[in-house]
């Protein structure tokens, strides 16, 4: 038994040290709270934390690119067509259940009920963007005119500036959830028919990633080079040798990894304010997040990874365990990315051909907690403000809140931000979303964990379904190069 336990430390050792680091930074951070840090003592305390958030941020940028080029250039057309299709309707699937979970549970605990007990910001300028400009942009983003921009910066003609709602202006913490007019956000604008959403120009906000354009381009780019033959081999080689050399720097960075999730989680707990505070509606309105995540998370994409593989969910997501905790201490499914892949790859098996070309879309665009808590938010807001929402309006909601998390970066808070288009297709005051602004931070560390719940049990079920061109696959190219 004594080496049996031994073996068990060894082969648990990165999840053991990932839980005790929670562990101990939420000890520390309360240890630390009554000795009232200033905000440059906190910044301080904060660095390592900061650092681990620097490294996979680092790393995220050519994971993306080279996990997607060789993904896609080592299956045939045929085989990543239906791979693709496949995982598009996973996503589909999943989001609409979460938003689904939600809203039956907004509903029945109705959170919002009673009179509103917080003040409400006061409004500034609006500076009117158009659907179609807006739509227009996103083409733009699609086919991004200089690659190594696209690295950084997000092509915005009409919107130059930047837009920020206006409820967020000013606030200089929620400065940083600056986010980008984004994918289904314009698509719905556009359906929507040039209804004008409130917005006031940001100057000097940061451009991030255009991670769209990287995607579409690596996509186009690995289908081309797949279909080259002899010639393209020196490049799918490079591209490969290029992904395999960044999941060796992603496996140092873990080393690491359990060192800046404590000092995250310590450092959040020692700023945030007195959560005794948040009772009444916010407390409700919370533990409705909550239980809906945990329906969602626990019972339902489990359930699903059951059915359609047959076997257990539970030793699955055991395995994605220290994703899941990166998540959680990062509130970001894009810097969780490289370990994600990890996870899946190494503890659970799953084929590299498939998280190569299915990790990276899902990560961008499949966010079933954002969704989740997008329709709990929205309806929350109605009913602080009494608004009694019809049939219409609810399905209005469902809509637009999967597409807010499908337009949502995966990015701290992001999901706060793009709450605007749930908010105004209904006709609900995007100024309330402060009512919520003081939980958001907690909440969004719970959705982006489940966010990256759902790439993962999707890449599972992916894997699974497909399972016949996989093996196919192997038997054409006679052992193939990915499975060294
Ligand atoms: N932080 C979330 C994520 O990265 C997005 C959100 O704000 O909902 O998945």
């Amino acid at each position: 038994t004594k080496e049996s336990v031994k073996g068990f430390l060894r082969r648990n050792l990165f999840v053991l040290l990932t839980i005790a680091a929670v562990a101990l930074g939420v000890m520390l951070g309360f240890a630390l709270r009554p000795h009232n840090l200033t905000l440059r003592e906190i910044k301080y305390f904060a660095f390592p934390g900061e650092l681990l958030m620097r490294m996979l941020q680092m790393l995220v940028l050519p994971l993306i690119v080279s996990s997607l080029v060789t993904g896609i250039s080592s299956l045939d057309s045929k085989a990543s067509g239906k791979m693709g299709m496949r995982a598009v309707a996973y996503y589909m699937v999943t989001t609409l259940i979460a938003v689904f979970i939600g809203i039956v549970i907004v509903i029945v605990i109705k959170p919002g009920k009673g009179h509103r007990d917080s003040p409400v910001a006061s409004s500034g300028t609006i500076e009117p963007v158009h659907a179609a400009d807006a739509f227009l942009d996103l083409i733009r983003n699609m086919f991004p005119p200089n690659l190594v921009e696209a690295c950084f910066k997000q092509v915005r003609e009409f919107t130059s500036t930047g837009t920020y709602p206006k409820v967020l202006w000013g606030k200089k913490e929620l400065q940083l959830l600056w986010i980008k007019v984004n994918i289904m956000r314009m698509v719905v604008l556009l359906l929507l028919q040039e209804t004008v959403v409130e917005m006031i120009p940001v100057s000097g906000s940061s451009n991030g990633v255009n991670a769209l354009g990287l995607v579409v381009f690596s996509m186009c780019f690995g289908l081309v080079i797949g279909s080259m033959k002899q010639q393209g081999q020196a490049l799918r080689d490079f591209f490969d040798c290029l992904n395999e050399a960044i999941m060796r720097l992603v496996a140092i960075v873990i080393w690491y990894a359990p060192v800046g999730i404590l000092f995250l989680i310590a450092a959040k707990i020692v700023e945030m304010k007195n959560l005794a505070e948040v009772g009444g509606q916010l407390g409700m309105y919370t533990v409705s997040v909550i239980v809906g995540l945990l329906i969602h998370g626990l019972f339902v994409l489990p359930l699903l990874y059951f059915l359609v593989t047959r076997k257990n969910p539970y030793t699955f997501m055991a395995g994605l365990l220290q994703a899941l905790i990166t998540a959680l201490g990062t509130s970001s499914s894009s810097a969780t990315l490289p370990i994600t892949f990890r996870c899946l790859e190494e503890n659970n098996r799953v084929d590299k051909r498939v998280t190569r070309f299915i990790l990276p879309v899902g990560a961008t665009i499949n966010m079933d907690g954002t969704a989740l808590y997008e329709a709990v938010a929205a309806i929350f807001i109605a009913q602080v403000n009494d608004m009694e929402l019809n049939f219409g309006q609810i399905l209005t909601i469902s809509i637009t809140a999967t597409a807010a998390s499908i337009g949502a970066a995966g990015i701290p808070q992001a999901g706060l931000v793009t709450m605007v288009i749930v908010l105004t297709s209904v006709g609900l005051p995007t100024e309330d979303i402060t009512l919520i602004i003081a939980v958001d931070w907690f909440l969004d560390r719970l959705r982006t964990t489940t966010n990256v719940l759902g790439d993962s049990i999707g890449a599972g079920i992916v894997e699974h379904l497909s399972r016949q061109e996989l093996q196919s696959q192997d038997v054409e190219v006679g052992n193939s190069v990915i499975e060294e």
